[in-house]
């Protein structure tokens, strides 16, 4: 268990606090999702009440090492204002002469906002120099940035050794209790569900959960790859050939295993679409497959009825549920239907009992297009932290931080 917020003297000090205000904002730098910020408050409120002073640290975008204005964190200082209902200051770099001088001269009770961490190539190279000038700028650090943990960077891994106190905040806190106690003790029956494009990115997590799941639902364009690997038609379905003979072998080891493992058994086919815009012809073919097989020049883009009605009781029955990735081509209205099922399929275990756990990104769209957001237990703010996490990989940002 890491040391958190709670566990620390905090009164009079300088803390500095990762957070994650890697915010969208619109061509005239107006923030339009301001998510990300409002989940920060707990912690930051927190800090304020046990009368620390708040020095927040941030990347924004991919500036790459250069100063680049349109992605400035000022908006993001002026929205957290609006939300503590205080003046957040904005410093003008993360670190150097004056930015220093705004954090001496921060007192209790007062919020700092640094400028972009990535304007500092050093930032991402994790460099020592960078991360003990950012480290001189407070007495305690706290990660709360759970998007970025995954990465070894200055202020998510190469600044912890240079204060002397450590901990997470509530955010990273909750992360590591769901994730955790899915991964390390699951309630049983525990059912993962993984979808999405491509087995090769999900390989190391398919590994790690087989040694740990009863059950497993693949789906999305992945599952095509397990199916070639049986021997179904695929048609024109995208299939990683690279990865077939992979995927046979991890459905050899989930039976070694005994674990259920659920590959589509029927499917919502098209014979063209455009995968960048999203779209469909509109003279496009679109029918449900009878079986598993697809014909020649038609691809896979959802899961079929039968499908749906064979994983539905495995998911009714779970305990414990981690799903990671799209069953189909969502984004599209037509092909949305298996997904949005499984969002409102794991929201009604959820009701019953189920633990679940959304990994980050497009299984989050989903879950609220379903509007089934507030109905599961946790969903994840870090896309591709919570899926190292579910490989079972150390993660920099946490395992430089201290046990309790
Ligand atoms: P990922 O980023 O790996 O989680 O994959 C998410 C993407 O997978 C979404 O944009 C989906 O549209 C896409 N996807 C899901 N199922 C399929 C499919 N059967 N064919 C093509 N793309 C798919």
């Amino acid at each position: 268990m890491k040391k958190t917020i709670k566990d620390i003297e905090l009164a009079g000090k300088k803390v500095l606090v990762r957070v994650d205000y890697n915010v969208p904002l619109d061509d005239k730098q107006q923030i339009t999702n301001d998510k990300r910020i409002v989940a920060t408050l707990p912690t930051i409120k927190y800090l304020l009440e046990q009368k620390a002073a708040v020095i927040l640290m941030s990347h924004l975008g991919r500036p790459k090492g250069k100063v680049v204005a349109s992605m400035s964190l000022k908006p993001a200082a002026a929205r957290l204002g609006e939300h503590l209902n205080i003046n957040v200051k904005m410093a003008p770099d993360c670190i150097g002469a004056e930015t220093e001088k705004m954090a001496m001269e921060l007192k209790s009770g007062e919020v700092l906002l640094l400028e972009n961490l990535r304007y500092h190539p050093e930032e991402e190279k994790n460099d020592e120099a960078f991360a003990k000038k950012l480290a001189s700028l407070g007495e305690v650090f706290v990660q709360d940035a759970f998007g970025t943990v995954h990465r070894a960077h200055a202020s998510t891994a190469g600044i912890v050794k240079f204060l002397k106190t450590a901990a997470c905040g509530f955010l990273v806190e909750k992360e590591l209790k769901f994730l955790g106690e899915a991964l390390d003790k699951p309630k049983r029956p525990f059912l993962a569900i993984l979808g999405g494009s491509k087995v090769s990115d999900k390989i190391a997590v398919i590994e790690n959960l087989l040694s740990k799941v009863d059950s497993l639902i693949i789906g999305g364009a992945m599952a095509y790859t397990f199916l070639k690997a049986e021997g179904i038609e695929t048609g024109k379905s995208l299939v990683e050939a690279d990865k077939v003979d992979v995927a046979r072998d991890l459905i050899k080891k989930a039976q070694a295993k005994h674990i259920k493992l659920f590959i589509p058994i029927d499917h919502i086919i098209v014979d063209k679409v455009d995968f960048e815009t999203k779209k469909i012809p509109a003279d496009a073919v679109i029918k449900e497959t009878e079986g598993a097989d697809i014909p020649q020049g038609f691809m896979g883009v959802d899961v079929g009825p039968m499908t749906l009605q064979r994983i539905s009781p495995v998911v009714n029955e779970a305990a414990t549920i981690v799903w990671n990735g799209p069953l189909g081509v969502f984004e599209i209205e037509q092909f949305s239907k298996g997904t949005i099922e499984i969002a409102k399929l794991v929201a009604q275990a959820t009701e019953k009992g189920a633990t679940s756990v959304i990994g980050g990104g497009d299984s989050v769209s989903a879950v609220k297009k379903a509007g089934v957001d507030k109905k599961v237990t946790h969903i994840s703010t870090g896309g591709g932290a919570s899926l190292e996490f579910l490989e079972g990989k150390e993660l920099p940002g946490i395992a430089a931080l201290p046990n309790k």
